[in-house]
């Protein structure tokens, strides 16, 4: 096991060969869908929004990583960017060409992770539920860059090995959106709101959090458990609900 935390080894850290390190998955599989209008009673209330209602995206995001300049370096050789291979529907963000494989700690690993760009001051690998059992770690859901505490893993790459002391989450289902659009919606930057997706098998995916900007456009991102179990493919439709209750962070991070 040590010798693949050794980046000075990196002739025995070649990825298998074989390995397709572009094609193996889609990694954010964004599906368009263009909510129902403002409900009649709101629309009463407020008859100039009615044809304001923002545009609605819901993207499943399939496990993938978030790297540091340095990491990048380490494991993808010195001087080495990343690449970018598709952009994302937020503007500036991209997948990268670049995958690396992740080994857990009882040895057990993922072969094509996903990078996502562009890079960040933290490492970070966000997981399914799935992914986990498989790995054998317990992942502890997390909002994106609230890692103190969580797991670790070993991040490969075609030159060299980086040990995460933590940084392994299941990401917290959330919705990015503009302040103009949360003002639409009645909420504010860390609310709460409900995904009604109706369909084979409809469900309402309560708790998202919001994270609102001045720049973000509207869009849901949840993971491939949660699509797969709502059947995210082929939706009737799907709208956001500002939600009543329960409004406060998720106990057990902060
Ligand atoms: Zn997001």
């Amino acid at each position: 096991m040590t010798t693949i935390l050794s980046s000075s080894h990196a002739p025995s850290l070649a990825l298998p060969a074989g390995l397709d390190r572009t094609g193996v998955e889609r990694i954010v599989r964004e599906i368009m869908l263009r909510s129902h209008g403002v409900p009649p009673s709101q629309a009463a209330r407020e008859p100039q929004r009615r044809d304001a209602q923002p545009k609605l995206v819901v993207s499943i995001s399939a496990r993938h990583c978030h790297l540091t300049d340095e990491h990048v370096e380490r494991l993808f050789g010195p001087g080495q960017k990343l690449t970018p291979h598709k952009n994302l529907y937020q503007d500036g963000f991209y997948a990268a060409e670049q995958t690396v494989m992740l080994v857990g700690p009882k040895r057990k690993m993922l072969p094509t992770v996903r990078v996502l760009g562009p890079t960040r001051k933290a490492s970070q690998v966000e997981l399914a539920f799935t992914d986990g059992i498989s790995l054998g770690i317990d992942l502890p859901v997390r909002p994106s860059g609230k890692i103190t505490g969580t797991p670790g893993c070993v991040l490969v790459g075609p030159a060299g090995a980086v040990e995460l002391a933590e940084g392994v989450i299941r990401a917290e289902r959330h919705v990015h959106m503009s302040f103009a659009d949360a003002e639409h919606f009645g909420v504010k930057d860390g609310d709460r709101m409900s995904l009604l997706i109706k369909g084979s098998c409809g469900t309402v995916f309560r708790d998202l959090l919001v994270r609102a900007d001045a720049t973000s456009k509207l869009e849901v991102h949840i993971d491939t458990d949660e699509g797969n179990a709502a059947d995210l493919d082929h939706p009737e439709s799907v709208e956001l609900l500002k939600q009543t209750g329960h409004t406060g962070p998720a106990p057990g991070w902060g």
